[in-house]
C-alpha cells in the first residue's frame, strides 16, 4: 500500500472543506433550536435558513422563495418528476428524458411507467449530447415534462440546456434539469436558460452529505412530496437539517466565488491528463466530448484492461478512481451511459473515470498518469488478444478512432 492518497473520485463525493465544517458546528451544540419555534434560541437556526436560501438564490439568479431544501439530490429529482406527474395528470402523462440520466431520474421514470406514465428515453450522440431536434420531435400533445441533466456524472458531457429550455418554453412544457454535477462548477442562470426546476446536492461541491435543493420556478405548482409539518412552505415536511443547510450554503458560496479560477485550473489539469493518457497509453480512448465537458471530468477506456482490476491496482498506489458509474460498481453490467454513446461492452468494462477537485494538483495528475500507464500496460501484456494485435496501429481505439 502506498502512503499517498490521491482522491480522483470527486464526481462520487467530495471532502467537506474545513470552512464548511466550521460553519456547521454551531448548529449542533449551540444554535440547536428547532427553526419552527418562536423563542429566541431558535433565531440562529432561522437566520441560517434565510441566509442559505438567499445565497442559493443569488447563485442561480432566482428568488429566495423559489429554493426548497431537501434531503439529497436524489430526493430533488424524485420530487420534481413525481410531483409534476401528479400535478399535471389531467393534462397528460408523457415525460421526455434521456438514456444517460442518473438513476435518480431513470428509476423514478421507470417507477412512473409502472403507474401509467409514458416515457421517452432520448438517444444521445457519440459524445453523449442530446439532439435538440430529436427532443422537439418527441413532444406530444400529452407531454408534461422534459427532464434532461445539465452535465453527465460519468462522462462529464454538458447538455445543450439553453436550446432545450427554449424548446420547452415554446411548447409550454415544464423543464427540469438534474444539475447535481454542474451546480457551482459552471455558471447557471435559471432565468436565462428557461429552467423551471433544478436539482443540486451539497456533497458534490465540498459540502456535507444528506442535503440537497430543488429550485422550483414561481408559478409551477408542485405538490408536497414529504407530508407532515409546515417546513419549506408546507412543501417539504421534516425538521430542517439546519447544520447541513448552513454547510451547503457555505460550500456553495465558496465554490461560486472561486468558480472562474477553478474552472480554468481544472480544465488545464484535465486536458493535461487527457493528453498524457491518449499519447502515452496504448489502446486508450477518451469517452465523451473533449471540449464540451465539465472542467474536472475525465473518462477513459482501455482495451484489453478490466476497469475493476485497474481500480484495485490504482488503490494500491493510493489513487481513488471509479470504473463506470459509482452507482453500478459491484454489478458487472456495463454502464448505461457508455452503452448509450455506442461503446461496445468490452470497452465499457475497460473504462475508468478520474474526476478532479479544487485541491487536485499537477503533481498528483502526473503521478496518476505514470501509475496508470504502468498498470494498463501490465494488464495489456497479460492479455493474449492484445499481443495478437500489437503490431497494428497504436491509436486503434482512440477517441475518434474506429468506434466513432
Ligand atoms: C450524485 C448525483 C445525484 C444524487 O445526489 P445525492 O445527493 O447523492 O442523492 C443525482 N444526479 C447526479 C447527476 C449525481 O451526480
Amino acid at each position: 500500500m502506498s502512503d499517498r492518497m490521491i482522491y480522483l473520485d470527486n464526481a462520487a463525493t467530495t471532502r467537506v472543506r474545513e470552512e464548511v465544517a466550521d460553519a456547521m458546528l454551531p448548529y449542533f451544540t449551540k444554535e440547536f433550536g428547532n427553526a419552527s419555534t418562536l423563542y429566541y434560541l431558535a433565531d440562529g437556526a432561522k437566520n441560517a435558513l434565510h441566509a442559505a436560501r438567499d445565497t442559493m438564490a443569488k447563485i442561480l439568479g432566482c428568488e429566495s422563495e423559489e429554493i426548497y431544501f431537501t434531503g439529497c439530490g436524489t430526493e430533488s429529482d424524485n420530487w420534481a418528476i413525481q410531483g409534476t406527474a401528479e400535478a399535471l395528470c389531467d393534462k397528460g402523462n408523457h415525460i421526455i428524458t434521456t438514456k444517460i440520466e442518473h438513476h435518480a431520474v431513470l428509476h423514478t421514470c421507470q417507477w412512473l411507467e409502472r403507474h401509467g406514465a409514458e416515457v421517452t428515453y432520448l438517444d444521445v450522440d457519440e459524445a453523449g449530447m442530446v439532439r435538440p431536434a430529436a427532443l422537439e420531435a418527441a413532444i406530444r400533445p400529452n407531454t408534461i415534462l422534459i427532464s434532461v441533466m445539465f452535465a453527465n456524472n460519468e462522462i462529464g458531457t454538458m447538455e445543450p440546456v439553453r436550446q432545450i429550455g427554449e424548446i420547452a418554453r415554446r411548447h409550454g412544457i415544464l423543464f427540469h434539469t438534474d444539475a447535481v454535477q454542474a451546480f457551482c462548477q459552471v455558471p447557471i442562470s435559471v432565468r436565462e436558460l428557461h429552467i423551471d426546476m433544478l436539482s443540486a446536492s451539497a456533497h458534490k461541491l465540498n459540502g456535507p452529505k444528506g442535503v440537497g435543493l430543488l429550485y422550483v420556478r414561481k408559478g409551477v405548482e408542485l405538490p408536497s412530496f414529504m407530508h407532515g409539518g409546515g417546513q419549506e412552505k408546507g412543501k417539504r415536511a421534516g425538521t430542517e437539517n439546519v447544520a447541513g443547510i448552513a454547510g451547503f450554503a457555505k460550500a456553495a458560496a465558496l465554490a461560486y466565488e472561486e468558480m472562474q479560477q477553478r474552472m480554468e485550473r481544472e480544465t488545464e489539469l484535465r486536458d493535461h491528463l487527457i493528453d498524457r493518457v491518449l499519447r502515452e497509453i496504448p489502446f486508450s480512448r477518451l469517452n465523451g466530448s473533449w471540449r464540451n465537458r465539465l472542467p474536472g471530468n475525465t473518462n477513459f477506456s482501455f482495451q484489453f484492461a478490466d476497469g475493476e482490476t485497474m481500480l484495485v491496482m490504482l488503490d494500491m498506489e493510493g489513487i481513488c478512481a471509479a470504473a463506470g458509474s459509482a452507482c453500478t460498481t459491484g454489478q458487472s453490467a456495463p454502464s448505461h451511459v457508455l452503452s448509450a454513446i455506442g461503446l461496445p461492452d468490452e470497452l465499457s468494462r475497460g473504462s475508468l473515470r478520474l474526476t478532479l477537485g479544487y485541491e487536485t494538483t499537477k503533481d498528483e495528475i502526473d503521478y496518476t498518469a505514470d501509475r496508470l500507464k504502468e498498470i494498463v500496460e501490465k494488464l495489456q501484456t497479460m492479455s493474449p488478444a492484445c499481443e495478437r494485435i500489437r503490431g497494428q496501429s497504436r491509436s486503434f481505439c482512440r477517441n475518434g478512432g474506429i468506434y466513432k
